[in-house]
């Protein structure tokens, strides 16, 4: 029998957002892990990027916390403004129909701005481990009423060094919590973590092999350093791109293509840590209306980034690791549209495609570079 969201235990408002939102059925991982969270079992989540974590949590958490109480009862940890971004977005969608409050908090924004918020008083605050942690101990952050902890995107937050941070958070917080793990990958380092600060946690995995995961094609051309740049443009000439992610290694190599594609015409900006947060946030919301048709960007910049209709996700550098692969090319193929990820390489950068290739379990088919002839027409 099929799982419908009319079978969750959850207030009648809450699904009537999620109808108004469009969601018609949950998705493997909602399926199977919104009974066990609104069972009270603290939670390990492990599923690919794009196979709907945030509604997962989300809808049991706003499930869980009372617009009664004035106080914060769930905490969700994000590794970027972004991604708080985009996550307090999702919860305030699905809470309006009630009267739960979230807000995101994180670096680069005025923090008395924040504080304000905050004294005024939400149920649910999403914000990245930093600006967290400053807020705790300023004392306007209060976590004894904290109901739910949510470690959104684990690795990613421990690959960008916030371990420290999110034990001292871990460490702070109401010990009666609830603890919920979400993660693509899991390393050792979050086994550990989840060891020390989760209780007996039910651990649900959704295979990377499953029917409902992405489905992303994957393909590489063989280029020379020295003319990399005209590659590219032979690639995106060629294709029918609806929004494109371009990654590069370094910021200096963002910033020195972003301002090579628009030299040649492209609809292209870039998004690097060097950039300023209003700066940042202009790049997004130009990006998801449309308004420029590539993101040229770095990892770091780029994690958790879910802009819907993403054709294309192109590395013009190859990542030096398969993790960092994966990640990427989740950018594309969102909630089960279909997409394709290209990979230039060298072939000097020859060795790290077999080892992308080897931890993916996958061969990645080589495609010719497309001729002048079929780009022009
Ligand atoms: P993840 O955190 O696993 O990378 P997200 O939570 O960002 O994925 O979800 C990816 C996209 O799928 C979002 O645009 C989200 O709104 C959409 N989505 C989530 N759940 C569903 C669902 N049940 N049906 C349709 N779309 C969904
Ligand atoms: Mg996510």
């Amino acid at each position: 029998m099929t799982i419908t969201f009319e079978d969750f235990a959850i207030s009648a408002n809450l699904k009537k957002a999620i109808k108004d939102i469009g969601f018609e059925a949950p998705s493997p991982i909602q399926e199977k892990v919104i009974p066990v969270i609104l069972d009270s079992n603290d939670l390990i989540g492990q599923a690919q990027t794009g196979t709907g974590k945030t509604a997962a949590f989300g809808i049991p958490t706003i499930e869980k916390v009372s617009s009664k109480s004035k106080s914060v009862q769930a905490l969700i940890l994000t590794p970027t403004r972004e991604l708080a971004i985009q996550v307090a977005a999702e919860l305030q969608r699905l809470s309006k129909f009630n009267k739960v409050q979230t807000l995101p908090v994180y670096g680069g924004q005025s923090i008395g701005h924040q504080i304000k918020a905050l004294k005024r008083g939400v149920q649910i605050v999403v914000g990245t481990p930093g600006r967290i942690l400053d807020h705790i101990e300023r004392k306007t952050l209060k976590l004894d009423q904290l109901k739910m902890l949510v470690l959104d995107e684990a690795d990613e937050m421990l690959d960008m060094g916030f371990v420290e941070d999110i034990e001292k958070i871990l460490q702070k917080a109401n010990p009666e919590r609830q603890t919920l793990l979400f993660s693509a990958t899991m390393p050792p380092a979050i086994r550990k973590l989840s060891n020390k600060y989760m209780t007996e946690p039910k651990q649900v995995t959704i295979a990377k092999g499953d029917v409902s995961a992405p489905s992303i094609e994957q393909v590489y051309y063989k280029v020379l350093d020295k003319n990399k740049q005209d590659s590219l443009c032979r690639v995106i000439d060629s294709e029918d791109i609806n929004l494109g992610i371009i990654f590069c290694r370094t910021k200096k190599g963002v910033a020195e293509l972003t301002e090579a594609l628009q030299a040649r015409g492209y609809q292209a900006d870039g998004l690097h840590g060097d950039l300023t947060q209003s700066q940042r946030d202009q790049v997004m919301r130009k990006f998801r209306k449309s308004a420029i048709e590539f993101l040229i960007a770095t990892d770091v910049a780029a994690r958790g980034i879910d802009v819907n209709d993403v054709s294309h996700v192109i590395n013009y550098d190859i990542p030096q690791d398969p993790e960092s692969y994966v990640h990427r090319i989740g950018r594309t193929g969102r909630a089960g549209r279909e997409g394709i990820a290209m990979t230039l390489v060298t072939p000097r950068e020859m060795k790290h495609l077999r080892s992308i290739e080897s931890e993916i379990k996958k061969k990645v088919p080589s495609r010719n570079l497309p001729s002048i002839e079929e780009v022009v027409e």
